[in-house]
């Protein structure tokens, strides 16, 4: 089992990035409103991930830790997936790769807490805190040395770390965040705050991409709203005129879902093919949203690639979203 678990952490777990990424989405799974992260030596000593969210019943601490427990999807419909966890790997994962502590409160339950080195669970005991889930990972890949060496600097690390809780922030507006660097030990240093965004859906989110994003970009961006056979698209789209600052490029969310996806960006490409000069990249961060059964995010563990039942019909949402709402704003 403890084998098994390595050899499937290696899949989800690359770097510290990745157990970032997995914790937070099971941040914002629990509905959490507000979510600290931190992190010291990139990752590689001390991932720290808190939220406010449901939590977890004492009794449930050890479930979330053994291999396919999720408590997100009953087995009957794979394809219906709304939350981003749904293969009860990350935590296994997480606690054959490094030393994992957890300490959740649930409504109705006393905190307890639990802790997995090397494979082995603790049993829980008594805790204290509020409401809510913290999980502490240290020593990353302490007893796979060959893993370590492939990491990169501390800085890169933290930087890929940034990189990650800034993609998920993008697509959670109305989510507080704050990552802090806690290499010297003590409160640390603030890298990066957001926040919780008010207003409607659109305003929170223009909010979340000016503070993530930029001024120059939010001010120069226009809104792009459109759908077509069940796929909704919503984004903020730069201006050609725009000349980009080095932190705007493409963003892409499908389902809230940070997604790297070739085809996707060739919609975004095309979609400013008339207007923007080919050595240049548009800025943008458009959000797809549709019913889960449209779309396949089964293709990999990492989950950074999607596959559209009907690919066309997203790819002509993006092309011509764009193109309606550039010609709009006059170009
Ligand atoms: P998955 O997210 O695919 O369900 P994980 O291994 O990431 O699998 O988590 C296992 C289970 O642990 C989740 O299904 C959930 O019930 C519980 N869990 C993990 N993190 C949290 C959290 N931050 N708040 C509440 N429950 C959590
Ligand atoms: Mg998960």
């Amino acid at each position: 089992e403890a084998a098994v678990n390595r050899i499937a952490a290696g899949e989800v777990i690359e770097r510290p990035a990745s157990a970032v990424k997995e914790l937070v989405e099971n941040a914002l799974d629990a509905g959490a409103t507000r979510i600290e992260i931190a992190q010291a030596d990139g990752g590689k000593t001390l991932i720290h991930v808190s939220d406010d969210g449901c939590g977890i019943a004492p009794d449930d601490l050890a479930l979330a830790l053994a291999r396919h427990a999720t408590s997100k999807i009953d087995g009957s419909d794979l394809l219906d997936i709304h939350s981003f966890g749904f293969r009860g790997e990350a935590l296994p994962s997480l606690g054959a790769v490094g030393r994992l502590t957890i300490t959740a409160r649930a409504d109705g339950h006393d905190a307890a807490e639990i802790a997995v080195t090397g494979g082995q669970v603790s049993a829980a005991k008594p805790a204290a805190r509020g409401r809510g889930t913290t999980v502490t990972l240290r020593d990353l890949f302490y007893a796979t040395p060959a893993r370590l060496k492939f990491l990169r600097t501390e800085r890169a690390e933290a930087q890929a770390i940034s990189d990650t809780v800034k993609r998920l922030a993008m697509a959670a507006p109305q989510v507080g965040f704050v990552l802090r660097d806690v290499s010297g030990g003590g409160e640390g240093r603030v890298t990066f705050r957001a926040e919780a965004e008010s207003g409607d859906l659109f305003e929170a989110l223009e909010g979340r991409l000016r503070r993530i994003l930029g001024a120059g970009f939010a001010d120069n961006a226009i809104r792009i709203v459109a759908e077509r056979e069940g796929l909704r698209l919503s984004g903020l789209a730069a201006l050609p005129t725009y000349s980009r600052g080095a932190a705007v490029a493409q963003h892409l969310f499908v389902n809230g879902r940070p997604v790297r996806d070739r085809m996707l960006i060739g919609a975004l490409r095309a979609g400013y093919r008339d207007v923007l000069a080919r050595d240049r990249h548009p800025a943008a961060a458009l959000f797809i949203d549709c019913d889960p059964r449209l779309v396949d995010v089964n293709v990999h563990p990492a989950k950074a690639e999607v596959r559209f039942r009907e690919p066309g019909v997203a790819r002509g949402l993006v092309v011509s979203g764009l193109r309606h709402a550039l010609a709009e704003a006059g170009h």
